[in-house]
């Protein structure tokens, strides 16, 4: 009995000292496929646009009302890029996950014929948490950190953080202690039950969509498989008061697009393209996702302790598989998923903090894809731990408090020394650098130019290059400095076999 009482009394001197004042918070990270900044009826933008009016997300709207919405985020232009970095801190330059990932040990089939580049080596096995892995991004990952600090973690939806055959393609291997329905591959075989999902088809066999058998052959969307599942994983952590991070990936909004018949109704009666009612119906599918977890916490009595984070992991596909006018699909941004402009990395952003964000507020702060690793850990009240890995992104809670309104001016990288498929405007191989209102852009193929002001000209239709000569010159030096300093790959000339000069080398 004494024994007993001299525990507890040192137990709760020890728990004096290092407990934090309140109990770290559930974190439930939506985090949706290929949505661009308008496909949603809350409006990004100053103004709400056609599209805006187009689409509805009643619950994207229940949650910009309850907490923030940040009106310049931004993703990378492809799936694994900007998944790594998620889970890294890393930017993609340092990382070298540079191009969405699949196939082991080689360039992406497409890379491999340009007429006029020969693309360097880049990570194709995508992440990997031992040095075992060729061609992989060594990091230690955010769901390793956080269940290594009490974290209950799931993923449920798309992975691809790994090619096929490498451990990364199971999100098990990344500190997630529940995997739903993730693997190597960026596209379900289908979206369809009745369709197993893509399971069963020798021609979709890589994008057959693993685990949720006891949907196949029923009429259940994938989206709604995934939410019933990934509820249902949050019981263990609610029933032992554990705190959980629900990285809910969804496959939606990626191709192939395919109806879901549930929200058909609100999009027939309008003068719509076959593909963009699939599209539409797509999208509402996702916010009806959202809208059953909020519910869902909600109804635990949860609510109050959980943190909601909504992201996009790139623009809106517009090059490919939509219908209407190609590369039309983000107006006023130029272009979609694959481009350096708006269209392709500008993403819609929302993030609700109990107690802490301020309600229905606006964030024109730029934040990038990297900066939620080290905001995540800060809000899980993880303040020490260490990592494998240099980390490239900012803490952006102070901004989810209020205490800050804007950054710092900082810098703002993107590079892509790759090939990703589909042309159009933008798309191809070129390095990045947003800071303030200003953005360049280096293309490597033909190593020229573009100077935007953004506040000015959101669409990217008035190149300054030639009237702020200065302006270019330093956010030239600026990128060539990251670039080298984070050991960027750049691309080789295939008629000289000369790299690609760095930005300010292009400039002299
Ligand atoms: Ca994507």
């Amino acid at each position: 009995m004494r024994r007993a009482i001299y525990y507890g009394v040192l137990l709760g001197l020890f728990w004096s000292c290092t407990a934090p004042s309140k109990n770290p918070p559930n974190i439930i990270l939506f985090f949706v496929d290929d949505m661009g900044w308008q496909d949603t009826s809350v409006p990004f933008w100053d103004q709400p646009t056609p599209l805006n009016e187009k689409y509805r997300t009643p619950n994207m709207e229940r949650l910009a009302a309850k907490g923030v919405k940040f009106t310049h985020a931004y993703s990378t232009p492809v799936c694994s890029p900007t998944r790594v970095s998620l889970l890294t801190g890393m930017n993609a330059a340092r990382h070298r996950v540079t191009n969405w990932t699949l196939y082991p040990d080689q360039q992406q089939p497409m890379e491999k014929e340009h007429p006029t580049l020969i693309f360097p080596d880049w990570n194709y096995n995508g992440l990997s948490t031992t040095p075992t892995v060729p061609n992989s991004a060594l990091a230690t990952p955010l769901p390793q950190l956080l269940k290594d600090h009490g974290y209950f973690t799931v993923h449920a939806g798309k992975a691809h953080f790994g090619a096929i055959g490498y451990p990364a393609e199971n999100p098990l291997n990344l500190g997630f202690e529940v995997n739903i329905a993730g693997h190597a591959a960026g596209a379900p075989g289908s979206y369809l039950g009745t369709d197993n999902f893509g399971n069963g088809d020798e021609n979709r066999k890589v994008w057959a969509v693993p685990g949720l058998e006891e949907y196949h052959g029923k009429p259940v969307f994938l989206t709604q498989a995934l939410t019933e599942k990934a509820i249902a994983s949050l019981a263990t952590p609610i029933e032992q008061k554990q705190p959980f991070f629900l990285y809910f990936a969804l496959y939606g909004v990626h191709t192939p697009l395919m109806a879901d018949v549930r929200f058909l109704s609100h999009y027939e009666s309008m003068d719509l393209p076959p593909e963009e009612v699939k599209y539409a119906t797509m999208i509402e599918s996702m916010d009806f996702a959202l809208g059953s977890l909020l519910d869902f916490v909600e109804q635990k009595g949860i609510a109050e302790e959980t943190v909601v984070l909504f992201m996009s992991d790139n623009g809106g596909l517009s090059a490919v598989a939509r219908g209407g006018e190609k590369h039309q699909h983000n107006v006023p941004l130029k272009s979609g998923k694959g481009a350096i402009y708006e269209g392709g990395i500008r993403v819609p952003m929302l993030a609700y903090w109990p107690g802490k964000t301020p309600k229905n507020q606006s964030i024109s702060s730029p934040v990038i894809i990297e900066d939620f690793f080290p905001t995540l850990l800060d809000i899980a009240q993880i303040k020490e731990y260490t990592t494998l890995q240099a980390i490239d992104g900012n803490n952006f809670s102070s901004l989810l408090k209020g205490e800050i309104s804007d950054f710092e001016p900082r810098p703002l990288y993107w590079h892509y020394p790759n090939e990703w498929g589909p042309s159009g405007p933008g798309i191809g191989s070129y390095s990045a650098v947003r800071m303030g209102p200003w953005k360049l852009i280096y293309f490597h193929e033909d190593q020229h130019f573009e100077l935007y002001h953004l506040l000015n000209d959101i669409g990217e239709t008035n190149n300054l290059k030639e009237s702020q000569p200065e302006q270019v010159r330093k956010l030239a030096q600026m990128l060539t400095d990251h670039l080298i300093e984070v050991k960027a790959q750049m691309p080789r000339i295939k008629e000289t076999n000369q790299q690609v000069p760095w930005p300010v080398e292009a400039l002299n």
